[in-house]
């Protein structure tokens, strides 16, 4: 038995993820009003990128968000049990024997295969009614998808669509965050995919594809990334606004007056004279071990380097420039915020803002700030 806390969690974390679902949504907002009169879904596979499907979904929903896009069955569970009533598909296809769980949680799968074809075909005769899917084209991925043989098959014997009542068509981008020509040959392979097959909805565009022009918006987009501030046009001005903020507690200041080394594997040496932050966040909450001796954190207006390698729970911090008492036990320091963007993170670490977001740590403690309600006439 533990006995009732006394003391406030956020006093307790070691860090604190504080998530602004206002801005979540500001930023669904832009898409949709961008992709107007398509219709702008939300990705929220890998618990809403890690910022948390049950407060996310329904803050979306309430904005009027319809339709929500994960990438398995168990997560289109989640979304289902916080929002009763939106559209949810699965990308990852028909597990074999899970026909009815789809049915029964009005799930919609994404059938990736003719095998998914044929089964979802043969539930549907079973069940006695045409059942709503999406078929994934493969323009380009070479990942999930119908390839060229399997979409030529379909095409030649549209019979294998009877009872399944497709409401999309959808491909994938491979190089949506480039200028790369496989953008616009994905463009013309999907075109030309969906010209000989039954009329329906189509899908195209993640978050960095809306950014291409209307011509890739067709019915429905699917941004994921964008919605919780990622760049969704790198090189470019970040036209989302940044949905987190990751602070942590210094748990020891010390000063080193002589030559000596930091931490594991002792990669870090201090000249002569310096002061060492030690702060609670480690690889096991997600901070990349390979923001060793490359990340930074902000502290009292000054970008502060990670010295040492990241270990499991703890980083070391080198604050020599700031002044005494800048940095105190118990005090917190930036990780990710308004001046350690997720983006910068992740080009220090050597990563990408998607492995920042889905790696947040389950030890942090978690605030979220609710948006703002619609402000009545
Ligand atoms: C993850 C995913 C998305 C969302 O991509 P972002 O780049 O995060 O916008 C869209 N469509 C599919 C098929 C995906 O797997």
């Amino acid at each position: 038995m533990t006995s009732a806390l006394l003391s406030d969690p956020a006093q307790r974390a070691g860090a604190i993820l504080t998530i602004d679902l206002g801005a979540v949504v500001a930023n669904w907002r832009r898409l949709r009003d961008t992709v107007a009169p398509a219709e702008c879904a939300a990705v929220v596979k890998a618990n809403a990128y890690g910022l948390g499907v049950e407060r996310v979904v329904p803050a979306l929903a309430a904005a009027g968000c319809k339709t929500f896009v994960v990438a398995q069955f168990e997560e289109a569970l989640a979304v289902r049990a916080v929002a009763p009533d939106v559209r949810v598909l699965s990308l990852g296809g028909l597990p074999a024997g899970t026909e009815a769980d789809f049915t029964a949680n009005r799930i919609l799968p994404v059938l990736n295969h003719l095998g998914d074809i044929a089964a979802w075909q043969a539930h549907a005769r079973a069940q006695g009614t045409a059942l709503p899917a999406v078929i994934h084209i493969d323009t380009g991925m070479n990942r999930l998808g119908l390839g060229p043989d399997e979409l030529d098959t379909l095409a030649d014997d549209l019979t294998r669509l009877d009872g399944v009542d497709v409401q999309i068509w959808m491909t994938h981008l491979a190089c949506a965050e480039t200028d790369s020509v496989m953008n616009s040959q994905q463009l013309g392979r999907f075109r030309t995919a969906i010209g000989r097959l039954p009329a329906a909805k189509a899908s195209f565009a993640n978050s960095s594809g809306i950014f291409h022009g209307p011509a890739f918006h067709f019915d429905l987009v699917r941004p994921g990334c964008a919605l919780y501030g990622v760049n969704p046009t790198p090189g470019a001005a970040n036209p989302m606004r940044d949905t987190i903020r990751l602070d942590a507690r210094v748990l020891q200041v010390r000063s080193v007056d002589s030559a000596m080394t930091v931490g594991y594997g002792a990669t870090h040496r201090v000249a002569a004279r310096g002061k060492i932050a030690t702060i609670a966040v480690g690889y096991a909450d997600g901070y990349l071990r390979s923001l060793s001796g490359r990340g930074h954190v902000f502290v009292d207006g000054v970008a502060a380097p990670v010295v040492g390698r990241v270990s499991m729970d703890l980083v070391t911090v080198d604050i020599s420039d700031l002044p005494d008492g800048a940095v105190a036990p118990g005090g917190l320091v930036e990780l990710i915020g308004p001046n350690r963007p997720v983006d910068t993170v992740a080009d220090e670490g050597g990563s990408i803002g998607y492995e920042i977001l889905t790696s947040l740590g389950a030890r942090y403690h978690r605030v979220y700030r609710d948006p703002s309600p619609p402000e009545v006439a």
